[in-house]
């Protein structure tokens, strides 16, 4: 099937159209409209605005990915969007417009979840089979998912405060870089000292692969305060150190994540995969690829343009819904939250 797939759940107005079918889909176009010098000034999104902007460019996002695929609105079989979890007024400018889009042409409509969008992504990129584990690692969550099949996503284990990306965005701040913080503290790492400041891994005596950034984040803070008047050096060698520290909790809990992989599924997974906007960060991805090459599980990374937030991945986790006969259609809400154990609920008249 020809699919169009709408996201607008935080920061990026996105549409995009793919072809095809569950593990073997391939992209026709995908834009991307990113708003973050929107946003920049205030550290943040500001969901205000955020909604706002996705309600002045949706239209011509879509225009721009129907014309680079070349298709009209009578060639595709279904038009798909994000139904949450995000931010409201965006999710209902997305949804709003995808469903009229799809009323007008006669289609089919898909409320998609984001998450589910996010794990489902080494199946459109790399053809990953089930079951696979996915380390989700973006600007809203941190978390260990196993994918088991369609529609059947068990949650390992994750943070118990903040998400990775915010974990890089705070310390980001803290410092005085650059919104969004994950780039600006690599980048400033890189001539860091990553031994310089021992900063703890929290949880790390906790059994299972639950995840937690809040005193690592304190001790940022700390480590910061008393090295104030910061240098450019004191600056390159918190963020190194910072990075390090985020690396080696990883490095524990995705190994632990993968033993809880076997003993949930009863089975190895195929790959251990990594997804979100984190996953652009090099030292991390090294050493989730170290975590999978040490348990003889192939690693996969998608191309960082379809690990941040897309429409591809939009279209394509409505491919392989319908394919499963499980499709939340036009009277699905949109939900602020709505966590991926449950996205294959009914959820027809949810939210009432
Ligand atoms: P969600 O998908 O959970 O709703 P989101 O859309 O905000 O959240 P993404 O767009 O997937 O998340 O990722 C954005 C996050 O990734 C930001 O927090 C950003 O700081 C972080 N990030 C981007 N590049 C890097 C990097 N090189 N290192 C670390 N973090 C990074
Ligand atoms: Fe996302
Ligand atoms: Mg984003």
């Amino acid at each position: 099937p020809l699919v169009l797939g709408i996201e607008t759940s935080c920061d990026e107005c996105a549409v995009a159209v793919v072809a095809g079918r569950p593990g073997a889909a391939r992209i026709l176009a995908d834009v991307v409209w990113s708003q973050i010098d929107l946003h920049e000034a205030y550290g943040g999104v500001v969901p205000e605005i955020a909604a706002r902007a996705h309600g002045e460019t949706i239209d011509k996002v879509a225009a721009e990915a129907l014309d680079q695929a070349g298709v009209d609105l009578g060639a595709l079989d279904a038009v798909a969007a994000t139904a949450g979890p995000g931010l409201l007024g965006g999710l209902l400018v997305g949804a709003t417009f995808g469903k009229a889009v799809a009323r007008a042409a006669g289609l089919p409509f898909v409320a998609v979840n984001h998450l589910e969008a996010h794990v489902l992504t080494p199946r459109l990129t790399d053809g990953v089979a089930f079951p696979y584990c996915v380390a989700l690692l973006s600007g809203g969550h941190a978390q260990f998912v196993a994918v088991i099949g369609p529609g059947d996503y068990r949650r390992l284990g994750g943070t118990i405060d903040d998400a990775a990306g915010e974990a890089f965005d705070k310390t980001a701040k803290l410092l005085g870089l650059a919104y969004p913080g994950g780039p600006a503290v690599e980048r400033a790492a890189r001539s860091g000292d990553p031994k310089r400041f021992d900063f703890p891994t929290p949880l790390a005596r906790r059994e299972g692969c639950d995840l937690s950034f809040a005193g690592l984040k304190t001790a940022v803070r700390l480590a910061a305060e008393r090295a104030a008047p910061l240098t450019e050096t004191d600056v390159a060698d918190i963020c190194a150190s910072f990075q390090d520290a985020v690396a080696r909790l990883l490095t524990l809990k995705a190994a632990r994540a993968l033993e809880a992989f076997a003993a949930e599924a009863g089975t190895a997974p195929t790959a251990l995969v990594v997804a979100g906007g984190v996953a652009a960060n090099g030292v991390l991805r090294a050493a989730l690829a170290g975590v999978a090459e040490r348990a003889g599980t192939a690693f996969v990374a998608p191309p960082l343009r379809l690990c941040t937030d897309n429409g591809a991945m939009i279209a394509y986790a409505a491919i392989e819904r319908r394919a499963a006969g499980s499709a939340d259609g036009i009277e699905t809400r949109v939900r602020s939250r709505w966590p991926l154990d449950g996205a294959a609920a009914p959820l027809i008249g949810a939210g009432k």
